[in-house]
């Protein structure tokens, strides 16, 4: 019998912080059509790619500093996250952060926790009047979702049948990627979202839940 090896791929608004990095954005500096898009995909009514890419239209380019040092001085990390990053480099443990997110917040917001390599977001253009968002991550051909940043598909390329595929997530954003997973990890809106599509999930609040809930699977294995 062969041990799969453990990999985890990890979202990051609302999984890694404690809300979610683009909403507060949006609440701080859009106008108000920002929250009929949300609610578009929240509902699946358009796509993530689509609904990101058309709040951050809603926010001139000219504000990139406010919007940074904003969300640099604002966001909160979860507990247990830093505990959890040399958790899984004792153990080795590949640990990736595919994020719908985007760049000039999360990698400053990660910066000395993981290293920009195993860094998977979106990324963004100042140069326009307009925020313009890059999606350096699209959907490979087995996806038609319009992720943005495509989680499947960064998971089919550095996964493969021998990894045991673990999915931290708390949002819409990570259920493609949980319908992919050997285990899911889950908070908020994504637990309701594996009940829907009956995925099987241990739900976490903190990252000590979660090495907890990783430690109980070594044991069995
Ligand atoms: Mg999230
Ligand atoms: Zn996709």
């Amino acid at each position: 019998m062969t041990v799969r090896k453990p990999m985890i791929f990890c979202d990051f608004d609302g999984t890694i912080t404690n809300s979610d990095n683009i909403i507060a954005i949006m609440k701080k500096f859009a106008p108000e059509e920002w929250d009929e898009i949300k609610n578009k995909v929240l509902s699946q009514e358009i796509s993530i790619k689509e609904g990101v890419g058309r709040m951050f239209a809603l926010l001139p380019s000219e504000r990139k500093e406010d919007i940074s040092e904003y969300i640099i001085n604002h966001a909160k990390i979860r507990d247990g996250f830093k505990e959890f990053v040399t958790f899984t480099k004792e153990e080795g443990i590949p640990l990736y952060i595919v994020s719908g997110g985007i760049d000039f917040f999360v990698e400053p917001l990660l910066q000395g926790l993981v290293e920009e390599g195993n860094i998977y977001c979106n990324g963004s253009d100042f140069s326009g009047g307009k925020i313009n968002i890059l999606w350096p991550y699209s959907c490979d051909e087995k996806c038609d979702n319009d992720c943005g940043c495509c989680k499947p598909s960064i998971i089919r390329k550095l996964a493969d049948s021998n990894s045991h595929k673990i999915v931290i997530g708390d949002s819409i954003t990570d259920l493609e990627a949980a319908k992919l997973a050997d285990q899911v990890i889950a908070r908020n809106f994504l637990i309701k979202k594996c009940e829907e599509h009956a995925i099987v999930y241990s739900p976490f609040e903190t990252f000590y839940d979660v090495m907890e809930i990783l430690k109980k699977r070594e044991v069995i294995a």
